[in-house]
């Protein structure tokens, strides 16, 4: 393991004591105005099936179905079905960012050059970072997490900047030992899903069936905050047919679950630490609405209750110990930046790995290869290949 030391000044780099580059995390750095985010728009999609088997098309997609409103409140039993009819993902296996990159490779005539047609230099992709949504809310909600640090991976490949979590030693442990209760919840937030959509549109729930979590629909959505272009692909739990604007994504609907709510103070910590959460991930690829589900303690649901994303800064607006978007976008912003400068090596076999603890900064390491290279041969071969030619314009004497 290699550290990299900033080469700045005239002095010999012998003279000055050596400098591990990092950046800090304080909220305190970041409260500038809210930078530039482009309004995040959906370049395609893709769907895994029960089995985790990639499919190029929305057949994962559902459609929410919330429950007639009645005067007593949707009544969901989110332990029914628990365990024998829940297939869960094998957490094992560590798929870095093999579907996203899938897509990738049978988009990448469309992301390449100014045009789609013969014009193919160096494209729009080659200066945008690829990531997971999920790994870019991390970063927006780290100055604020206090208790999960994180490690994400950092290649050049073509230009493109490539980030890929890593799970962390006490990420892995906890996973290992996760207690009955925590898997137990874990799976009432998929049934939860379950109760609020339907496989076709106009369609009704079906509880009765499997909960598999193998199942997912992705969207890939392009962006750009500051001057970073980005392209990230997110999990989206449902459509909603009757949105008022129906295009993807902003007919998107986030379904989460959460405890009922008594005390003052229970719903001030729901603001300041659940909401953060639910906003940095549906923020991000641009979904307008959570609708949030409350469980009482006998693991049902008794109440709905939908939260526009826009809104939900006001919860804390003025809560001197809440969160800030400004500062969760400036600090991804940064880290973006840190990121660019620290990754120059054109290589995918080349990593950098950032790593991060609560009330640190943000360091770096420099590694080769395995364990932590995680752009595959396929993909890194494929594109390479020249791509094959675009369909020709018919002439009028073919
Ligand atoms: P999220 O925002 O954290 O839900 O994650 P994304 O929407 O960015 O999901 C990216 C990919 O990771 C999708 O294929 C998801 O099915 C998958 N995924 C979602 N949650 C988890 C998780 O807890 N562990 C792992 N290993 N993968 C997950
Ligand atoms: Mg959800």
């Amino acid at each position: 393991m290699k550290s990299r030391g900033t080469k700045k000044g005239d002095e010999p780099l012998s003279k000055r004591p050596h400098l591990e580059p990092s950046l800090p995390t304080d909220p305190a750095l970041y409260s500038g105005p809210f930078p530039f985010y482009r309004l995040p728009s959906q370049l395609g999609c893709f769907s895994l099936d029960e089995q985790r088997q990639y499919h190029g098309d929305a057949r994962a997609l559902r459609y929410y179905s919330p429950p007639p409103t009645s005067s007593q409140g949707p009544n969901f039993d989110l332990r029914d079905g628990y365990p024998d009819r829940y297939q869960p993902r094998d957490e094992t296996v560590q798929e870095k960012l093999d579907h996203l990159l899938h897509w990738l490779m049978e988009h990448r005539g469309q992301l390449e050059g100014p045009s789609n047609f013969s014009l193919r230099g160096p494209g729009w992709l080659a200066g945008a970072t690829v990531t997971w949504r999920g790994h870019l809310t991390k970063l927006l909600t780290t100055p604020y997490e206090r208790q999960e640090g994180w490690q994400l991976a950092a290649s050049r490949f073509q230009g493109t900047l490539y980030l890929s979590e890593v799970e962390t030693p006490a990420a892995r442990a906890q996973r290992l030992s996760r207690p009955p209760h925590l898997r137990e919840l874990m799976y009432m937030g998929y049934k939860f899903e379950q109760y609020m959509c339907a496989d076709k549109p106009g369609g009704s729930p079906d509880p009765s069936g499997e909960v598999n979590t193998n199942v997912a629909f992705c969207s890939v959505l392009r962006s750009r905050l500051g001057n970073h272009p980005l392209l990230f692909s997110g999990e989206v739990d449902c459509t909603d047919s009757k949105a008022p604007s129906p295009e993807p994504p902003t007919c998107y609907v986030e379904l989460k679950t959460s405890k009922e709510m008594h005390s003052l103070g229970q719903k001030r910590s729901f603001y300041r630490y659940k909401l953060l959460k639910w906003w940095a991930q549906s923020f991000l690829p641009g979904v307008p609405n959570v609708v949030a589900g409350f469980r009482n303690p006998e693991g049902f649901i008794s109440s709905l209750k939908t939260f526009p994303t826009m809104k939900m800064f006001e919860y804390v607006r003025n809560d001197r110990e809440g969160w800030n978007p400004s500062v969760c976008m400036n600090f991804c912003a940064a880290f973006l930046t840190f990121a660019h400068n620290t990754v120059v090596q054109d290589d995918p076999r080349l990593v950098y790995l950032f790593s991060w603890e609560p009330g640190g900064p943000v360091t770096v390491s420099e590694h080769r290869d395995a364990p932590y290279a995680f752009l595959p041969t396929w993909y890194v071969d494929a594109m390479s290949q020249d791509l094959p030619s675009p369909p020709k314009t018919p002439s009028p004497k073919d």
